[in-house]
């Protein structure tokens, strides 16, 4: 697929309650492992998509509440109010920039997605995984694994957030 095609596509929580709109190009998507990821998906692992923040928008902000499960720097998530499972979160990666963090399976279209970079967080893994990708453990080696792709992957786009 072509790398710099914008998408643009609404996505929505399980339930469908919870719609926001993505506009732009995704920037990097990742495996997350973290045990957060685990409780609040009722899952092994999270495949998650980052999105500059101002790409995503929330269609009816009150269906949604954005809470945070531990202390900064973290994800503050939106969590749907009918189903409680995720609609999308926003983190600060750099002290300037803010960005999206998106659940692939909440996107109408995933087959517009770039292929996953990594497995972060895997010292919380409970499913092995046999991908070839790499698998990054630890949470400050997760995190910089994952703002160097986010970096790397905006000088691409040559797209400032
Ligand atoms: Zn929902
Ligand atoms: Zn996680």
């Amino acid at each position: 697929m072509m790398k710099n095609t914008p998408i643009i596509q609404q996505g929505s929580c399980t339930c469908g309650q919870s719609t926001f709109s993505v506009e732009g190009t995704p920037l990097v998507r990742f495996i997350c492992h973290c045990q957060i990821c685990q409780d609040i998906y009722k899952k092994p692992f999270a495949d998650v998509v980052i999105f500059p923040e101002k790409s995503v928008k929330l269609l009816e902000a009150d269906s949604v509440e954005f809470k945070k499960f531990r202390a900064p720097p973290a994800v503050n998530r939106g969590i749907c109010k009918s189903c409680a499972k995720p609609v999308f979160g926003v983190m600060w990666v750099a002290p300037f920039t803010r960005f999206a963090f998106v659940p692939a399976m909440n996107l109408a279209d995933s087959t517009q997605l770039p292929e996953a970079v990594g497995h972060v967080f895997y010292h919380r893994h409970v499913n092995e995984m046999y991908d070839g990708l790499p698998k990054v453990s630890g949470y400050v080696s997760s995190q910089l694994f994952l703002s160097q792709k986010i970096f790397k992957s905006l000088i691409q786009h040559n797209f400032s957030a």
